[in-house]
């Protein structure tokens, strides 16, 4: 069946057709049939180029045989026992050796469960009640924060949510990006703080990228205040390298998020941080957390074989970075200067200059890009339908298809 038919269906069994709101196209979604390496094949027929690559998660592209031979592999064997697995221990010992910030991991399911928890844990371990968290920084659909959200959110003009009762995100606060000052001002007058989070670089919102020391800064002064940092590195993480964001820019958060990458592409989250803080979870400490799915032996196996690929082909970061390069360099100068692009996250804003935090990035014409989207589109080429999503490439992209994606961008340019 096509995918205007496919989609005529689906909108009566399932609320707006799409089991998340960004993937709601107009005037309908392509359906995809299935995927392999850089491409993605309709029920129409058509073979596209994915640079949304699963909004992240598929480093590696479709796929990929080493994490399929894994996912087999475990599959043979079941794919939940509701009881601790050996896989477990060998996932938490990499990431824990990958961040110098973490000697503990506890394993959920989704990027917004490991928010939710992580704050939780935040909450718990400093007594403190709020939260302080980024404007227009996503963090997954969960309550708290659900105030000024990127991603679909943001796409959707809905910045807030109906169903959030005030009082729950009366305890969230939010500062612009790249701004120092606002930081300390809350931190100043509010001293029931129990934690900052925020993307290192906004993957959400395109991307927009940290400037200089800003990190640096929001580490220094969270400490002083007795604030925990929580990095949520759920994109960044093995996405900017080794060790994610934080140890691109040298930073040490008490609490980290992760989740896409590490599962391999499958469903995974994981909140993770320096063991004083993390033994106050559930069943070591008074913190509930728990999931059925959690720690499954699917997930973890496809996060094992995905993370030791990546460690033993650590070269694909200085190549996926050489790509996006190759973008920019081709595309027709005006344009460059608003083409954002960090290691395999690219974006070109619709606006005179790179957004450094959400307002200035919401200033993009949003109807320029939903004409260039379409445009690249027919040129073959997938991007994330968003001005707000970061686009992605990935290891299964080659040159040739750098080549298209550069050619189609200045096309539709
Ligand atoms: N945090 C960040 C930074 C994210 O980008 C996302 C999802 N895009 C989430 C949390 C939520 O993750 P999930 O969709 O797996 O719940």
């Amino acid at each position: 069946m096509k995918s205007s038919e496919l989609f005529d269906i689906a909108k009566t069994l399932i609320p707006g057709g799409v089991s998340s709101p960004v993937r709601a196209i107009k005037p309908y979604p392509f359906y995809t049939k299935r995927a392999n390496g850089s491409r993605i094949y309709t029920e129409d027929g058509d073979e596209l180029i994915d640079c949304c690559m699963g909004y992240g998660p598929l480093l590696l592209g479709h796929c990929h045989p080493v994490v399929k031979a894994a996912i087999e592999e475990q599959a043979t064997n079941g794919w939940l026992y509701g009881t601790p697995t050996e896989k477990e221990i060998e996932l938490a010992k990499i990431i824990a050796c990958d961040h110098p910030s973490i000697d503990m991991c506890r394993f959920v399911s989704s990027g917004s469960e490991a928010t939710m928890a992580a704050i939780r844990l935040a909450r718990g371990y400093t007594n403190k009640k709020d939260i302080i968290k980024v404007e227009g920084g996503f963090h997954g659909a969960h309550d708290g924060v659900l105030i000024q959200a990127g991603s679909g959110a943001l796409t959707m003009g809905v910045p807030d949510s109906a169903g959030v009762i005030p009082d729950v995100v009366s305890h969230t606060m939010q500062v612009p990006y790249n701004d120092i000052e606002s930081l300390e001002e809350i931190l100043s007058k509010n001293k029931d703080i129990a934690a900052f989070i925020l993307e290192p670089v906004m993957g959400n919102v395109g991307p927009v990228l940290p400037e200089k020391d800003y990190l640096k800064e929001v580490r220094k002064i969270t400490a002083e205040n007795d604030v925990l940092l929580i990095m949520d590195e759920v994109i960044c993480g093995y996405r900017v390298g080794i060790g994610g964001a934080q140890v691109m820019y040298d930073i040490k958060p008490d609490i980290t998020t992760l989740g896409k990458i590490a599962g391999g592409g499958l469903p995974m989250g994981i909140f993770a941080g320096r063991k004083e803080i993390m033994e106050l979870v559930a069943p070591a400490g008074p913190v509930y957390q728990a999931g059925t799915f959690s720690g499954n032996p699917l997930s973890v196996s496809a996060g094992i074989a995905a993370l030791r690929y990546i460690h033993e082909n650590s070269g694909l970061y200085d190549k996926l970075d050489g790509f996006t390069k190759e973008i920019e360099d081709y595309l027709p100068e005006r344009y460059r200067n608003s083409f954002v692009r960090l290691g395999s996250m690219f974006k070109l804003y619709f606006r005179d200059s790179p957004p450094s935090n959400y307002v200035e990035a919401k200033q993009s014409d949003t109807e320029k890009f939903g004409k260039f989207w379409k445009g690249m589109l027919k040129e073959g080429i997938f991007l994330p339908p968003s001005q707000f999503e970061t686009n992605f490439v990935s290891a299964a992209h080659t040159t040739g298809d750098i080549e298209k994606i550069s050619e189609a961008y200045c096309k539709c340019l």
